[in-house]
């Protein structure tokens, strides 16, 4: 197959784990024969500096014209200062708005080696595989009226919560489709015992998996959810939410698997087209060292091979090798071990080379 990706490293590590993802998704091109063309352009603080732009219309055109966005990092204490005019989340958040991506994606993965570097005790871990679907455009940090106000010499303030049934439709439907590949089980949260905005979820949830009669749909008040992600988390498959629910239980989620350099996520809209990137942020304080994990950024390859590229087969053969890259020990020191990024990217690929028969077969079904 052929696929145009586009490739924004960012700022801080954004480039180094961004490199190292690159080159995995060529090992793929080549050991799957695939034709990936890849283009790289600037954004966030780096695109300030460099065209006092963090969206550059260059990068822009190039993303809505690629089948896939591979994005590291933006940010950084060089473009902190919270009253300039330019920063370098707006080049992000305006890229999402144009991209029209609308559901963000977050699997939560605990690995057996890792188990020890989860704040949880380890027999909480066993079976742990969540993937968040958290609703992205819409809320309470989109909701109109939003203001701030003296009223009688009280300040007042207030934000809006307003959703459309289309809004929680095509997410729940989304999340509903992803489960059909995974373990059947969705669970839609939300806080209907007191939210009117809630009880249209949950009716509109109800409708939208008639149509999908092989998941199990289960409701759920967040407050519930969040103590069930402590104490159960292995009893979730898919949990789908609206936008600050998600915003607020994917990174509590994401501490389980015991690093954040391990995090992928992809935002989809209703194309194929997708924004990839890891959870983390330009991490300024290892930048330039040469020891952050690249895992995060492998694995939003991964998923932008699945989901963008629908190329189950060699997803997983990525995801396989970076649990072997894990099991093997080679580990940076977000993971008290002392590789380097290189080393993890190469180690990944070696692994990839070893498992995968040229003709893009498993080593194992050959
Ligand atoms: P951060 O995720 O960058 O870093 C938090 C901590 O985790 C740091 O100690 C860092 O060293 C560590 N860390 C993060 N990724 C790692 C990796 N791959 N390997 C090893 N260690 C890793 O969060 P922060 O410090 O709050 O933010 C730093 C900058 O990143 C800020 O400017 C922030 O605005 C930006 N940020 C950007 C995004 C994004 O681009 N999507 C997301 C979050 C934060």
């Amino acid at each position: 197959m052929q696929a145009l990706i586009t490739l924004l490293p960012g700022d801080g590590i954004g480039p180094e784990v961004i490199s190292e993802a690159h080159a995995v998704l060529q090992t793929v091109a080549q050991i799957f024969q695939h034709d990936f063309l890849f283009a790289e352009h600037a954004i966030g603080g780096s695109a300030i500096d460099a065209h006092k732009n963090p969206l550059p219309d260059e990068t822009l055109q190039a993303c809505l014209a690629s089948d896939a966005v591979l994005l590291g990092a933006v940010g950084g204490p060089a473009w902190d200062d919270p009253r300039a005019a330019l920063r370098p989340e707006q080049g992000l958040l305006r890229l999402r708005k144009e991209m029209q991506v609308f559901a963000n994606l977050r699997p939560i993965h605990v690995y057996p080696g890792l188990r020890h570097a989860s704040p949880l005790r380890e027999e909480r871990l066993e079976k742990v595989d969540i993937l968040i679907v958290r609703e992205l455009t819409g809320g309470l940090y989109f909701g109109t009226p939003r203001l701030q106000e003296r009223i009688d010499g009280e300040r007042r303030a207030v934000d809006t919560l307003e959703y459309s049934e289309s809004e929680i439709r095509r997410v729940v439907s989304l999340a509903l489709r992803l489960a059909q590949e995974r373990r059947k089980h969705v669970t839609s949260v939300d806080k209907a015992n007191v939210l009117e905005t809630s009880r249209l979820w949950r009716q509109v949830a109800a409708e939208v998996a008639r149509d999908f009669p092989e998941v199990r749909l289960e409701n759920q008040l967040v407050d519930s959810a969040a103590m069930r992600l402590i104490v159960a988390p292995g009893e979730f498959d898919v949990l789908v939410t609206e936008n600050m629910f998600g915003d607020i239980l994917s990174d509590a989620a994401s501490t389980l698997s015991g690093s954040l350099g391990l995090l992928p996520s992809a935002a989809l809209g209703e194309g194929k087209r997708g924004l990839y990137e890891p959870v983390h942020g330009s991490a300024p304080d290892i930048a330039g060292e040469g020891i952050a994990n690249p895992i995060g950024a492998v694995l939003s390859g991964a998923m932008l091979l699945r989901h963008s590229l629908a190329l189950e087969e060699a997803a997983l053969a990525v995801e396989r090798a970076v649990s072997m890259t894990l099991e093997a020990n080679i580990l940076t020191p977000d993971l008290g071990g002392e590789a380097s990024t290189r080393e993890v990217g190469e180690r990944i690929r070696s692994f990839l080379e070893r498992t995968v028969l040229p003709e893009g077969q498993t080593k194992e079904n050959a």
